[in-house]
């Protein structure tokens, strides 16, 4: 629970307001850049006392994250990764003091897993139930496991170029994935148009301010494990330690954004005594940024055809977050580098061969980064460095997943709209866009009503059905809801509880069947209770009988789709 409420404060007209996840502009002006603001004082005093005593994961820095009950039930044990020292990397490099943050370790292996925790637990509290998401692939993958604890449905739109096995991984969540054959910009578009059109909420990466708090919890535990771990780095004094470099491998940029303010709260709360450079790596086929900057601009200009292997990397348009991360490392220093798909397959090698690291091509990139400026002289011995180190992906069964689990839009390529697409703004969806669309966006879904008291048992057959096809889902707490929602607008299929308080199962039974516009629906009644004879036989007549053991089999799924296309 944070101590004071958390503020919003408008990055353009800083105009400052309380937090709300669902409000995603500035009230007063429209912006959509929003920063998280708390009460440092109060948090500083409350930090030095108590955290020594709270077990290290990121729900220890709770007072800072906009979160209000946490840790929160559907966490998965994310942050709290290990700070590991190069071994002989160290001696290759003659840097003593690198420090690698092996977010492999987290619940789906890469450090997007901070950003579905913390966005995900938010969304939650405020009753989100349906969620729309744009990914290279590793944030479509933490998402799917923690949305699929929230009961949160998830969409994910991921580019062809996204490896099969990611795009599995994706769907073994039972999140909705649709496969777009387009640039990874473009997919992002078709998401943005998607979620306009049925007006469901879409993560907006470093617009959102969970999502970018997630990420400071990086700058945090590398600080508390530095002063563990590193006790011969200069601090002057203070409690913890900042590294001198930061270095990650950067597509939209919103991992080094979140820590960049990580580190700037730290020192502001007299934490640490330097704010560190950041090592920003990007694979040379998308490097937006490393141009940029090495032709002195504050703003990047898109590359509208990505040429890399490494398409966790292939944001083409970094916007806004490239002149956020150009105005820190003009301040407080650091630089952008380049680096080709060899020296990143080498790298990755070498890592596994040298580090016993195996990583994903993504996080590679950051080591040959490393590797590049230690060699250039731009990284110094004498410093301390730490590279995060993330996605480390397992092949997995393909074969579970059967035929449909990805859906798939096509964009119409003309000669004329790739030459507009070069020199037009990447602001506004293309025609073509919208037109590959409408093959998803117009489906009538079956509709079905879930009735039990009990919420829990409500979320879990809600997300049951979510993983399981595209229904509209309906919830009744009572018999009476359940009553009135069905006659005013019949349901393709009733999951009725038997056991409620006040009209229970037996009677809104009764009444379904007594009525000529509800008579016809098929009924699945669920019980946890052991049935008599006589009470078996009394259901049996008007619905399906089963027990809420049951639910997980494949014989509730099958029940389902037989008694929907029955109804058919
Ligand atoms: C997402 C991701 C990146 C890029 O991070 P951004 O901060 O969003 O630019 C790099 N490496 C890995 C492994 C990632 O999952
Ligand atoms: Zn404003």
């Amino acid at each position: 629970m944070s101590i004071s409420p958390v503020q919003s404060r408008c990055m353009d007209c800083g105009h400052t307001f309380d937090f709300h996840p669902l409000t995603t502009r500035c009230p007063k002006c429209g912006s959509e850049w929003l920063e998280a603001q708390y009460d440092y004082d109060l948090v500083r005093d409350r930090w030095l006392r108590q955290l020594a005593d709270r077990p290290f994961n990121l729900w220890r820095y709770h007072e800072l994250l906009p979160v209000q009950h946490t840790p929160p039930p559907i966490d998965l044990g994310a942050g709290g990764t290990p700070l590991l020292r190069g071994v002989h990397l160290t001696q290759m490099l003659k840097l003593p003091h690198l420090f690698i943050k092996d977010e492999r370790q987290s619940p789906t292996s890469s450090f997007k897993d901070r950003q579905a925790a913390v966005t995900i637990a938010a969304l939650q509290e405020s009753g989100l139930t349906e969620l729309v998401v744009a990914s290279t692939g590793n944030v479509a993958i933490a998402y799917s496991a923690f949305a699929a604890r929230a009961g949160i449905k998830l969409w994910a739109f991921l580019t062809s170029l996204v490896p099969q096995e990611k795009m599995r991984e994706v769907a073994i969540y039972g999140t909705q994935v649709v496969k777009v054959t387009a640039s990874y910009d473009e997919a992002k578009q078709i998401a943005v148009e998607f979620a306009r059109q049925r007006g469901l909420y879409i993560d907006r990466g470093a617009r959102s301010i969970p999502t970018v708090e997630s990420m400071k919890t990086l700058a945090f535990e590398i600080s508390e494990q530095l002063t563990r771990q590193h006790p011969e780095a200069r601090y002057g004094g203070l409690p913890w330690r900042a590294p001198d470099w930061y270095l990650q491998a950067v597509s939209g940029g919103l991992g080094p954004i979140g820590v960049a303010k990580g580190f700037r709260e730290l020192y502001r709360m007299g934490f640490i005594d330097r704010m560190p450079k950041l090592g920003i790596v990007q694979a040379e086929g998308c490097s937006p940024m490393v141009r940029a900057w090495e032709q002195g601009k504050a703003q990047a200009d898109p590359i509208p055809r990505p040429r890399t292997h490494i398409t966790t990397l292939a944001t083409g348009n970094p916007g806004r977050s490239y002149t956020l991360l150009y105005d820190y490392v003009r301040e407080h220093g650091g630089t952008f580098v380049a680096v080709s798909d060899a020296e990143a397959f080498r790298a990755m090698h070498m890592l596994a061969k040298m580090e016993g690291l195996s990583m994903e091509p993504a996080a590679a990139v950051a080591f040959a980064g490393l590797i590049k400026l230690v060699r250039q002289g731009v990284i110094q011995p004498h410093e301390t460095v730490v590279v995060n180190c993330s996605g480390h992906t397992m092949p997995i069964e393909s074969h579970i997943l059967g035929e449909r689990w990805a859906r798939h839009v096509v964009v119409a390529r003309r000669q004329e709209q790739d030459e507009a697409q070069e020199t037009a703004p990447l602001g506004a969806p293309q025609e073509g866009l919208l037109a590959a669309l409408s093959s998803i966006a117009t489906e009538r879904y079956p509709r079905i009503l879930i009735v039990d008291d009990h919420e829990p048992a409500r979320i879990l057959l809600r997300r049951i059905l979510q993983s399981l096809g595209d229904y509209t889902i309906l919830e009744a707490s009572d018999g009476y809801q359940a009553l009135e929602i069905a006659q005013q607008d019949p349901p393709d299929l009733i999951i009725l509880d038997l056991m409620m308080p006040g009209l229970d199962g037996f009677s809104v039974l009764d009444s379904l069947k007594s009525h000529p516009a509800t008579a016809h629906i098929p009924v699945i009644v669920v019980t946890a209770k052991t049935l008599t004879q006589e009470e078996q036989r009394r259901l049996r007549r008007m619905a399906r009988l089963m027990y809420k053991g049951e639910f997980l089999s494949d014989e509730f799924f099958e029940e389902i789709r037989r008694l929907l296309d029955q109804a058919r």
